[in-house]
């Protein structure tokens, strides 16, 4: 059986060739019926490391299948659903800005049409992260799957009704409670998709933590309820209060930027995994042959 290790050295025997469509990782020529130990003929390059770079040994035993292509679809429109879900948070903020600072009147109409369109594309992003929950991830009897279906959906529900009312930065900090739980829910479908990226598991400075995006929310609704509370039931002239109040909703800020980010790259990592589910590198007992 050959096999190709870690340094990417070839330890089998002598004698066998390419036997698939298989571009060169430098130069991308097709080394199909060329030697394993042999050399690219247009960039000298070795064939065992384009071999080693191509093929993913790691990922050979695990089973692929529909359900499979299914669970990661699920896992990328719910990460994305999640992203554009964000948008909830977009029309108190510009119209904040509006008030508190002059702008050009092309500037104020355009942020205007944004605020306006901002809710409906929360509602849209959180209706696909529902049906992707829902529809697309398979009717699995398995705790992972039937706990994402389960939190997601009912993260997604809760954001979806905050979606529709009114928008304020109320209705934005209780979103992040569906936030986060959609966030959880969504942790053991990426677990078990891991280790089918082969990109997903060596990129791992750009892979995003569950436990980060919840300090984030968590942080974000602490630090975000303060001038809310402030603002209500104590005079706004008081200075103190004032100086508390801009600087907890800075901080609640930042860490609303940084969860937007993170589930940022974690739709990034969704989409690496799906494009690894849905074509996986071939297996190296197909590729080589005597
Ligand atoms: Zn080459």
């Amino acid at each position: 059986m050959p096999c190709v290790d870690d340094q990417g050295t070839l330890s089998t025997m002598p004698g066998l060739t390419i036997r698939k469509p298989l571009p060169c990782a430098k130069c991308g020529y097709d080394l199909n019926g060329l030697e394993a130990r042999g050399r690219c003929p247009e960039c000298g390059s070795d064939n065992i490391a384009t071999l080693a770079l191509r093929l993913d040994i790691a990922a050979e035993e695990l089973t692929r299948s529909a359900a499979l292509v299914r669970t990661a679809w699920a896992l990328y429109l719910a990460c994305a659903g999640s992203v554009l879900g964000c948008f909830i948070a977009v029309s108190p903020i510009l119209k904040h800005a509006g008030t508190a600072v002059d702008l050009p009147a092309w500037l104020f109409s355009t942020l205007n049409k944004l605020s306006i369109a901002a809710p409906r594309i929360a509602l849209f992003g959180t209706t696909i992260g529902l049906i992707g929950l829902l529809l697309v991830l398979p009717w699995d009897r398995r705790r992972p799957v039937r706990r994402a279906r389960f939190f997601g959906s009912g993260g997604f529900l809760g954001w979806m009704f905050l979606s529709v009312q009114p928008p304020s930065y109320e209705i934005a900090l209780m979103a992040l409670a569906a936030i986060a739980m959609v966030v959880a829910a969504l942790t053991p479908l990426l677990r078990e998709l891991t280790p089918h990226s082969r990109f997903f598991s060596t990129a791992r400075h750009a892979t995003q933590s569950t436990r980060d995006l919840l300090i984030a929310a968590a942080v974000c609704a602490a630090t975000g309820a303060v001038p809310l509370y402030l603002g209500q039931y104590l005079p706004a002239d008081l200075d103190p209060t004032f100086d508390v109040a801009l600087y907890s909703g800075i901080v609640a800020f930042s860490s609303a930027m940084f969860l937007v980010v993170g589930l940022g790259y974690r739709l990034v990592n969704a989409h690496w995994v799906l494009l690894s589910v849905r074509r996986p590198p071939p297996r190296l007992s197909e590729v080589l042959g005597e």
